[in-house]
């Protein structure tokens, strides 16, 4: 396969989370057995396959391969890529797809969605996703991808099976559908969004945006600018209730052997041992 960009890559609960993400540089993330990826401020190669992206907000870092993977895969002669993006943006998406169709002398063929906090789409027979609403200093949202099962209702779980055929054949209705948050992907973020959302704390895997961490750096000016702090993590510590919490998106003005010693010495116990840092 051919290297064009760096991907960091972690196996977890038969997840594969494949993806690189440091502020104002370029963030771009894909889970392979769920066919879907998060932000495209970049294009890795190997990425390509993967038709169905969900975009948080449209800050260069997060959004500007768009063109170049949309191209590349009318190229290979792949499927139209569907993209969900905030809704505010689809107008201007629509139109720089446009110019770049001009520029490039190449068709710009792909399925644009527009999305708001509280809709949900039905990907497959098993998973779904959900729109939540972020903080950030552009229109944002975050995605939930939810696993979905029919299980049998309570009140059939004690009876035999062909109690339970007969039930089934005289027309009632013995499973219902359960789903589970599995896994949380914020995009860019005041941590408002995290006590708005309270799925994100249940989510079996979240990726979250951390972008500062030094006690000196200001919080209110660090959310008014629509970002989190490791402090704001740290005060909701007994909240999160997810399996793994991959912190992303750090500030280019940190060196990754500080980031990971400053975090291990400041996390508390209760979220160590589940937090990855994307690095
Ligand atoms: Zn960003
Ligand atoms: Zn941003």
């Amino acid at each position: 396969m051919l290297d064009n960009l760096p991907v960091l890559t972690h196996q977890f609960a038969g997840l594969t989370i494949e993806g690189y993400s440091r502020a104002a540089v370029q963030s771009y993330w894909r889970i392979p057995e769920l066919k879907l990826g998060f932000d495209i401020g970049g294009s890795p190669w190997d990425f390509t396959g993967t038709g169905t992206i969900f975009i948080t907000h449209a800050h260069l870092d997060h959004m500007a391969a768009l063109p170049a993977f949309v191209a590349r895969r009318r190229m290979m002669k792949m499927e139209p890529p569907t993209i969900y993006l905030p809704e505010e943006n689809i107008e201007d998406t629509e139109r720089l797809l446009k110019v770049w169709q001009r520029l490039d002398r190449g068709r710009m063929i792909c399925n644009l969605i527009g999305v708001k906090p509280g809709d949900e789409f039905e990907l497959s027979r098993e998973h779904s996703v959900t729109v939540f609403k972020t903080d950030h200093t552009v229109p944002s949202v975050g995605y939930i991808v939810w696993g979905k099962k029919r299980k049998l209702k309570p009140e059939y779980q004690t009876l035999s099976a062909d109690e339970i055929r007969d039930i089934r054949l005289s027309g009632v209705e013995v499973s219902a559908e359960q789903r589970t948050p599995l896994v949380c992907y914020t995009g860019d973020t005041a941590p408002s969004a995290f006590d708005a959302c309270s799925d994100l704390y249940l989510a079996k895997i979240l990726i979250v945006e951390l972008t500062f961490f030094r006690p000196e750096h200001k919080r209110e000016k660090i959310h008014k600018y629509g970002h989190t702090h490791l402090q704001d993590i740290i005060d909701r510590a007994d909240k999160f209730k997810n399996e793994l919490i991959i912190a992303m998106h750090f500030s280019t003005r940190y060196h990754s052997d500080h980031i990971t010693k400053s975090l291990s010495k400041r996390l508390p116990p209760v979220l160590k041992d589940r937090v990855k840092l994307w690095l």
